[in-house]
């Protein structure tokens, strides 16, 4: 593929805004990309003008390597911050600027041309490459979340996330809950508190027992470092002279593989059942958002081949690492088998910023390394 189409493909993704929702417009363009050149897709409807993409090239026997990458982009926030508008992608300096740049239809795009030049080429593949490009990974992982429930993840022997990483390959995150606790009390003038039940006292009950079971959490992992804990809102009653009927808190945490998180979750639970053992308390838990910490392999036969490409394409020893944010794979690592996963895709530090951009040169090496990754991996 020329490379000036290969520009002209990221611009397009860029300027269509899928901003928190609007994938579908995106899975269209690709689904249509790839017909192009007779490559099939199939679009997973997931809401209203949201659909996730999937798509399949190589043989249909041997191993299989999923690349993915998310859709939807953040919010452009105050655009008149930006220098170049934020859905107009433009080139400037050796770099692409728009909203989603990064973060990550940079990765997404580089992976969509490898799979088509690999067809076109009509590279003997042992095994099949298969694309999972997501919706509503910004706000829950929602696609991924989908795809692996209906056992579109079941499959796989390798995933590669296209996040931008730069110049460093993924292998673990940690995972992430939240959770809010709702108290119920009973309303009674603050003078005559007898009558009532205060909400407040009852939340704060939880909220002690909650941070002494999790600074009991004494573990740290060694790449990913320490179990986080924090209680982040909280609210309740009304009126300065009245004893509060409702309270509510919420709490995220930040896992790690050594505590996982049906543990945390039934420890949780045990608490609020304890609490609510006694006279007058009735506090309700809610799980909001259950994302699994990811910890790879780093030995594993797909972050030796990444590294090797990386470093024969790229002419650099790209580091490992781990990071604290969670991706799709903390969903699509509840599939039936384990496999393998990497981060690694174009992109620098600009992702939810204003003026975001890409670096030309980091999106198109990242072309060639997916094909050399999935060539070395598929064939080895
Ligand atoms: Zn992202």
């Amino acid at each position: 593929m020329e490379q000036q189409k290969k520009l002209q493909i990221l611009k397009d993704m860029i300027n269509i805004n899928s901003t928190n929702g609007h994938e579908e417009q995106v899975a269209n363009y690709l689904q249509k990309l790839l017909a192009e050149y007779n490559i099939k897709a199939e679009k997973v409807q997931y809401d209203k003008d949201r659909a996730s993409l999937v798509s399949e090239v190589g043989a249909d026997n041997g191993p299989v390597l999923a690349f993915s990458g998310h859709m939807d982009v953040v919010d452009a926030g105050d655009v008149s911050k930006w220098t170049f508008p934020p859905f107009e992608a433009t080139e400037s300096d050796g770099k692409i600027y728009g909203r989603g740049a990064t973060d990550m239809k940079s990765g997404l795009a580089a992976m969509v041309i490898a799979m088509i030049e690999l067809h076109e080429e009509k590279m003997k593949l042992n095994g099949k490459i298969k694309l999972l490009a997501t919706v509503g990974e910004e706000v829950g992982e929602l696609g991924a979340e989908q795809l692996t429930t209906k056992g579109y993840a079941d499959d796989l022997d390798g995933l590669i996330i296209g996040e931008p990483s730069g110049h460093r390959i993924v292998y673990a995150h940690k995972g992430s809950i939240n959770y809010t606790v709702k108290s119920t009390g009973k309303n009674a003038h603050s003078s005559m508190p007898e009558f009532g039940v205060n909400a407040i006292d009852n939340l704060l009950l939880f909220y002690n027992e909650v941070e002494k079971y999790t600074k009991s959490v004494q573990t740290t992992n060694e790449i990913l470092g320490d179990f986080i804990h924090n209680v982040t809102v909280i609210s309740g009653g009304n009126q300065v002279n009245s004893i509060p009927e409702k309270a509510k808190l919420q709490g995220n945490i930040r896992s790690i593989p050594e505590v996982d998180n049906e543990t945390v979750k039934q420890n949780l639970v045990k608490i609020i059942n304890e609490l609510n053992k006694k006279e007058n308390v009735k506090l309700e838990l809610i799980f909001d958002y259950d994302k699994l910490p990811v910890f790879s392999d780093k030995n594993s036969e797909l972050v030796k081949i990444a590294k090797n490409v990386a470093k024969d394409i790229i002419k650099e020893e790209i580091p490992l690492l781990g990071i604290s944010g969670t991706t799709d794979a903390a969903e699509f690592t509840k599939a039936k088998q384990a496999f393998p996963i990497i981060i690694f895709g174009p992109g620098n530090e600009t992702p939810h910023q204003v003026d975001e951009n890409v670096s030309i040169d980091n999106y198109l090496e990242m072309v060639d390394v997916y094909k050399r990754i999935a060539v070395d991996f598929l064939n080895k």
